[in-house]
């Protein structure tokens, strides 16, 4: 969706960040291992519409997805490579993806019960990845420290409706001694597994996300699953990475109240000086979440000013005392750049308390989207 003109916030998709970003994960990669661009929940809020071009056009030959949306989306961007789902789906959802030639997640041996009967009601084979709980995830996975998992991996490989083409596994932390064990993990348990079949060459082992691609290389395989760093939501490759969502609103109104006066709901800030506050026309409904409240911070006139208020469903309070130029019709900018300043992942994930991608996902997929092409 484009925004219109008249929308209270939009976010703006910088194509030109994503195109470098993808470029400088695989120069740092090399020619040899392969990349997987994971655009799950509709490009991580960034729209598939405007990322899937630019994995096209660069060459991107693995596309990793969550939802059948998400699929769909992909498809017609144009997308012709292989699919890949990046967790276990439900049945239904199995079924609806054979249109896509989703390969499938496979999380455990039942869970592969469900998708061969599948793939066997259809009368067709479906490629799947066979999740491992090497890295100590605890998620999804068949653990081979328990009695009977080398059976279950076994059982699973000789499905005749399931073609095992991956074997992979998810890191818990992002932290390159906990990534370095697991991988070490990984490589033990799969070298056994690919030991005992004939279908090893056509097997690629896949475990590495952004952190653990780029930080800890042993870590690589045969495959990456790349999201974050798409994005430029990621410290790695030197700071290289650039971060292609700004969330961008305008100041509505400003009005000037007397030191000791209380603000926002439940009298959450009383004014410690005379101060002149500007209301953001963007609350919780547009994913601006109650976290934020007295944490976060907005760029105006290239300067950072302070949410001061409980954030409200259509709008919050920042302080732009110390900005006195500062007007209504100003732009806001909630995350991202302006003129010399920068709200950076890591300052969202400081106000908010938890990751950046926890909120930005949510401003992408509420907010109407514009892509831009920003200047390096
Ligand atoms: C989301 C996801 C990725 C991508 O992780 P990033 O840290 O965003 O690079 C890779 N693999 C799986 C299974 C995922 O769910």
């Amino acid at each position: 969706m484009t925004a219109p003109s008249s929308a209270a916030g939009w976010v703006e998709i910088d194509r030109n960040a994503i195109t470098h970003n993808i470029r400088t994960i695989r120069a740092e990669l090399g020619e040899e291992v392969g990349f997987c661009a994971v655009v799950k929940a509709d490009a991580y809020g960034h729209g598939i519409d405007i990322v899937a071009p630019l994995l096209v056009a660069e060459g991107i030959a693995i596309v990793g997805v969550a939802s059948n949306d998400d699929a769909a989306a992909v498809r017609a961007a144009g997308f012709v490579g292989r699919l890949m789902r990046v967790r276990p789906a439900g049945r239904e959802e199995i079924d609806d993806g054979i249109r896509f030639g989703l390969e499938e997640w496979v999380g455990g041996v039942e869970h592969a019960g469900i998708v061969g009967v599948t793939a066997a009601a259809r009368g067709v084979r479906i490629r799947v990845h066979l999740s491992l709980n090497s890295t100590g995830l605890g998620r999804d996975g068949i653990d081979l420290g328990e009695a009977g998992g080398l059976d279950a991996v076994t059982a699973v490989l000789a499905d005749p409706h399931l073609e095992v083409v991956g074997l992979c596994s998810h890191f818990p932390c992002e932290d390159a001694a906990d990534v370095a064990e697991g991988a070490s993990r990984f490589d033990e348990e799969t070298r056994v597994l690919l030991a005992g079949t004939h279908a090893c060459d056509r097997i690629a082992r896949h475990c590495a996300t952004t952190f653990a691609a780029l930080t800890v290389p042993e870590s690589r395989f045969d495959l990456v699953r790349i999201g974050a760093g798409l994005y430029g939501d990621s410290d790695t490759v030197g700071g290289a990475l650039r971060p292609a969502m700004r969330v961008v609103s305008r100041i509505a109104a400003i009005n000037a109240y007397p030191r000791g006066s209380t603000v926002g709901y439940e009298r959450w800030h009383r004014l410690d000086h005379d101060a002149r506050l500007a209301v953001i026309p963007l609350g919780y409904a547009d994913g601006i979440h109650r976290s934020l409240s007295g944490t976060g911070e907005v760029l105006v006139r290239g300067r950072r000013a302070p949410i001061v208020d409980r954030i409200a469903m259509n709008s919050f309070l920042v302080d732009v005392s110390s900005i006195p130029r500062a007007a209504p019709g100003d732009e806001a900018v909630l995350f991202g750049r302006q003129g010399d300043e920068v709200i950076a992942p890591a300052d969202v994930e400081r106000s908010h308390g938890h990751i950046a991608a926890d909120l930005y996902v949510a401003w992408g997929r509420l907010l109407p989207r514009r892509p831009v092409a920003a200047a390096g």
